[in-house]
């Protein structure tokens, strides 16, 4: 087993944002975590990654335990965190920008690995003298992902990479994400986007409040009447899906909703 999320819960003062999650990755998989705003997907990341501590609970990575180590060494264990937000350096370019993600690497790992970058994401190579603030959203999202990969990551931990993007470049985004993982890194993904989330995970979880309520193999959770009512089928989920798609995609929203 890879990742080993064994009942952790993490507290904000009194506010209690994760309650005894247990989960894991086994392999080179892609587990998608699904929940709504303020369910808890980004703390989960967080804890995993050691931006917040754990209150109870362990998080074992390979055999080591990484409940307690600080960011920077499990960053070092090869734990790549993408947080939500496509968080790129607006004012240096994005060669600059790849050359940060593998920051103390030796020089020639980090000319393979932004080979590597650059073949999965050519428009990143085309604009490699760019500013990265002057990038499209969906490009700054491929920008802080091709960041990630500059340490040849062992896990990924991707936060919401569909958020504010328009349809099309979810689609783009998700389609790298599979190729990320083909070629043998796993992925842990929380997202909003439930449905594209289901189309790429191999296990799935839903994360509501704090807790975990449904986990199984993603084509069942597809498949769930609660899932589908909640997460992919409702009227009232289907139209604020079209008007937050539309918003993404700098358009008016559909009228009739
Ligand atoms: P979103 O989709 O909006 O990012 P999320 O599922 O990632 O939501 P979290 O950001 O993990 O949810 O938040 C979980 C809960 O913890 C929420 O109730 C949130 O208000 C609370 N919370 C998050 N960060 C803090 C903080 N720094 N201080 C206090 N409460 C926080």
């Amino acid at each position: 087993m890879l990742l080993r999320v064994e009942s952790v819960s993490v507290a904000y003062g009194a506010v209690e944002a994760l309650k005894s999650v247990s989960l894991s990755v086994e392999g080179a998989e892609i587990v998608a975590v699904l929940g709504a705003n303020g369910a808890g997907k980004t703390t989960l990341l967080k804890a995993i990654s050691g931006l917040v501590p754990v209150k109870s609970g362990a998080i074992v990575h390979d055999g080591k335990k990484l409940h307690g180590l600080p960011p920077h060494v499990i960053a070092r264990l090869g734990v790549v965190h993408i947080p939500e937000g496509r968080r790129v350096f607006a004012t240096l370019t994005v060669e600059e920008n790849l050359n940060l993600g593998g920051y103390g690497c030796p020089k020639e790992e980090v000319a393979r690995a932004k080979e590597r970058v650059f073949a999965l994401f050519p428009v990143l190579k085309e604009r490699r003298r760019q500013l990265a603030g002057t990038l499209s959203g969906g490009e700054q999202q491929m920008l802080a992902i091709g960041r990630g990969l500059m340490r040849s990551p062992k896990l990924m931990l991707l936060d919401e990479p569909s958020l504010g993007l328009a349809p099309l470049l979810v689609d783009q985004v998700f389609s790298t994400i599979v190729q990320i993982n083909k070629e043998g890194v796993p992925i842990l993904i929380v997202e909003q986007n439930a449905r594209k989330a289901l189309s790429i995970a191999d296990q799935a979880h839903i994360l509501e409040v704090g807790r975990l309520v449904l986990s199984g193999p993603a084509r069942e959770l597809a498949a769930d009447e609660r899932v589908r009512q909640a997460y992919l089928g409702g009227a009232t989920y289907e139209r604020r899906r079209r008007i937050r798609e539309s918003r993404a995609a700098g358009e008016a929203p559909d009228p009739r909703g």
